[in-house]
């Protein structure tokens, strides 16, 4: 492969320097959807690959309203306390529909994004989740090269966007309101079974009722089937606005790393999320390649139409169209 321009070279240095300004520029570039950026992107990530893998990468999803952005304010500035860098990212598919992102927003975390020691990023836009998927799992290699400690990847309580940020994180953290009937909801939407640990927030409104929903949620997770042999998923209550429980909410963090680390799960789980990458990548390249093939093109609407009007199955449609990709690539 062609080596990196001494542009890009210097972007690469810099971001190793830890310097805001590449780690920007370099993040831009990922982002852009230009097939020439795209191809320098993915030079400066294998650059910057042998660098990354330091964070300790966090998962936080929850309803809008739930206290996310204000957990995760008070969250950092505890962590940067402990004298560590955080990068806080999003994964909102709905960014690209609305042009603007609510989610790494910041204004929603006004002190952290002062904090020097801090780097908040908003959601890429992009046309689909896998692709803003795609973009953040580059981007948070991106923040690790430049040495940030933890990686906080935020997305918003609607079920595939949760599975996506529960498949790039270390550790994925559930916010919850002391509401009895919200896990409830959250069990059936599934969310429930790929939470690692589980937060009540607000519980200082009424910690009577913080209690019920924890009791109330152990007795929901005794009914699943455990992820994990080497962890039971521990359910906290705190207040994110008056900053209590971060540092017990942290130490959970610490100690499902060490839990997971002694067995080898840990390793284990980032080779299964990076082989799962490399196929999801795959899947999408095929499906693009054949999207994009003229005889495809051609032939699709009426073969489409076929289908719908039961004049040929589905299965002889799809290997008709499928057999062009084929006959292309042998005739190369
Ligand atoms: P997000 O939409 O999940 O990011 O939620 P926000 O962090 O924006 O919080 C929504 C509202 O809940 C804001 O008015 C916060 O001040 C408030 N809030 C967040 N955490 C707590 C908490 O622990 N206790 C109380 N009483 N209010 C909170």
């Amino acid at each position: 492969s062609t080596p990196l321009d001494p542009a890009d070279q210097s972007l690469v240095a810099g971001v190793l320097a830890r310097q805001l300004r590449p780690l920007a520029k370099a993040i831009t570039l990922i982002e852009s959807q230009r097939e020439d950026h795209q191809a320098r992107a993915q030079k400066v990530l294998e650059a910057l690959l042998p660098h990354t893998g330091g964070a300790m990468r966090v998962g936080i999803s929850g309803v809008p309203g739930v206290g996310k952005s204000t957990f995760i304010e008070a969250l950092g500035l505890y962590l940067i306390e402990q004298g560590l860098r955080v990068a806080v990212l999003a994964v909102d598919p709905s960014s690209s529909v609305t042009g603007g992102s609510i989610l790494g927003d910041k204004t929603r975390m006004e002190l952290l994004s002062q904090n020097p020691a801090a780097f908040i990023r908003p959601s890429p836009s992009a046309c689909s989740l896998g692709g803003v998927a795609e973009k953040t799992r580059e981007t948070m290699l991106v923040c690790e090269a430049s040495g940030f400690d933890v990686i906080i990847v935020e997305t918003v309580g609607v079920g595939q966007s949760e599975t996506a940020v529960a498949g790039m994180t270390d550790i994925f953290c559930l916010l919850q309101l002391p509401n009895a009937g919200d896990d409830l909801q959250a069990i059936k939407k599934g969310i429930m079974e790929i939470a690692d640990l589980i937060v009540i927030n607000k519980a200082d409104i009424d910690a009577g009722a913080a209690m019920r929903a924890k009791a109330q949620i152990k007795t929901a997770l005794h009914m699943l089937r455990p992820a994990s042999p080497n962890w039971t998923v521990p359910v906290l209550t705190l207040s994110a606005l008056q900053k209590q429980g971060i540092a017990d909410f942290w130490k959970a963090v610490c100690d499902y790393r060490e839990a997971l680390g002694a067995s080898g799960e840990f390793a284990a789980k980032r080779r299964h999320q990076a082989l799962a990458w490399m196929w999801e990548m795959i899947d999408s390249g095929l499906r693009s390649r054949f999207r994009s093939h003229p005889r495809v093109r051609e032939e699709l609407p009426a073969l489409a139409r076929a289908v719908e009007e039961g004049d040929t199955t589905p299965a002889a449609a799809a290997f008709r169209l499928l057999g062009h990709l084929q006959s292309n690539e042998q005739g190369r």
